[in-house]
Protein backbone atom coordinates (compact mmCIF):
# COMPACT_ATOMS: atom_id res chain seq x y z
CA UNK A 1 0.00 0.00 0.00
CA UNK A 2 1.43 3.25 -1.23
CA UNK A 3 2.31 6.04 1.54
CA UNK A 4 -0.71 8.44 1.84
CA UNK A 5 1.94 11.99 1.65
CA UNK A 6 4.43 10.43 -1.23
CA UNK A 7 3.17 12.72 -3.55
CA UNK A 8 4.69 15.31 -1.26
CA UNK A 9 7.90 13.52 -0.47
CA UNK A 10 11.15 15.00 -1.44
CA UNK A 11 13.22 11.71 -0.37
CA UNK A 12 11.00 9.24 -2.52
CA UNK A 13 11.34 11.76 -5.40
CA UNK A 14 14.58 12.08 -4.87
CA UNK A 15 15.99 8.46 -4.82
CA UNK A 16 12.82 6.65 -7.07
CA UNK A 17 15.07 8.07 -9.93
CA UNK A 18 18.36 7.75 -7.97
CA UNK A 19 21.13 4.48 -8.05
CA UNK A 20 21.11 4.41 -4.27
CA UNK A 21 20.36 1.10 -3.54
CA UNK A 22 19.79 1.29 0.11
CA UNK A 23 17.24 3.91 -0.25
CA UNK A 24 15.59 2.56 -3.23
CA UNK A 25 15.51 -0.73 -1.10
CA UNK A 26 13.38 1.70 1.51
CA UNK A 27 11.31 3.25 -0.99
CA UNK A 28 9.96 -1.01 -1.91
CA UNK A 29 9.94 -2.01 1.96
CA UNK A 30 8.23 1.78 3.85
CA UNK A 31 6.67 3.91 0.74
CA UNK A 32 4.90 1.00 -1.12
CA UNK A 33 5.57 -1.99 1.04
CA UNK A 34 3.13 -0.93 4.10
CA UNK A 35 6.19 0.49 6.75
CA UNK A 36 4.90 4.07 6.00
CA UNK A 37 3.06 4.21 8.91
CA UNK A 38 6.78 3.43 10.82
CA UNK A 39 8.44 5.88 8.56
CA UNK A 40 10.97 8.02 10.38
CA UNK A 41 9.99 11.02 7.86
CA UNK A 42 6.13 10.82 8.51
CA UNK A 43 6.92 10.93 12.11
CA UNK A 44 8.96 14.34 11.53
CA UNK A 45 6.12 15.54 9.51
CA UNK A 46 3.13 14.43 12.30
CA UNK A 47 5.49 16.11 15.15
CA UNK A 48 6.66 18.84 13.32
CA UNK A 49 4.41 20.00 10.54
CA UNK A 50 7.31 20.49 8.05
CA UNK A 51 9.10 17.97 6.11
CA UNK A 52 12.77 16.84 7.41
CA UNK A 53 15.27 17.25 4.39
CA UNK A 54 15.15 14.79 1.57
CA UNK A 55 18.21 12.72 2.16
CA UNK A 56 16.80 12.28 5.73
CA UNK A 57 15.38 8.19 5.42
CA UNK A 58 12.32 6.42 6.46
CA UNK A 59 14.73 4.59 8.87
CA UNK A 60 16.03 8.03 10.79
CA UNK A 61 19.46 8.30 9.40
CA UNK A 62 20.55 10.66 6.89
CA UNK A 63 21.67 9.08 3.36
CA UNK A 64 25.05 9.88 1.60
CA UNK A 65 24.57 11.22 -1.37
S1 LIG B 1 9.78 8.17 2.84
FE1 LIG B 1 8.21 7.94 4.39
S2 LIG B 1 6.93 9.76 4.17
FE2 LIG B 1 8.12 9.56 2.31
S3 LIG B 1 6.79 8.41 0.92
FE3 LIG B 1 8.14 6.98 1.94
S4 LIG B 1 6.97 6.22 3.70
FE4 LIG B 1 6.02 8.12 3.00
Amino acid sequence: MLCPVSDECMFKKKYESDQNIQCKGFIRIYCRGGRHNECKRRLYLRETGDWPEANYMPNGYMARD
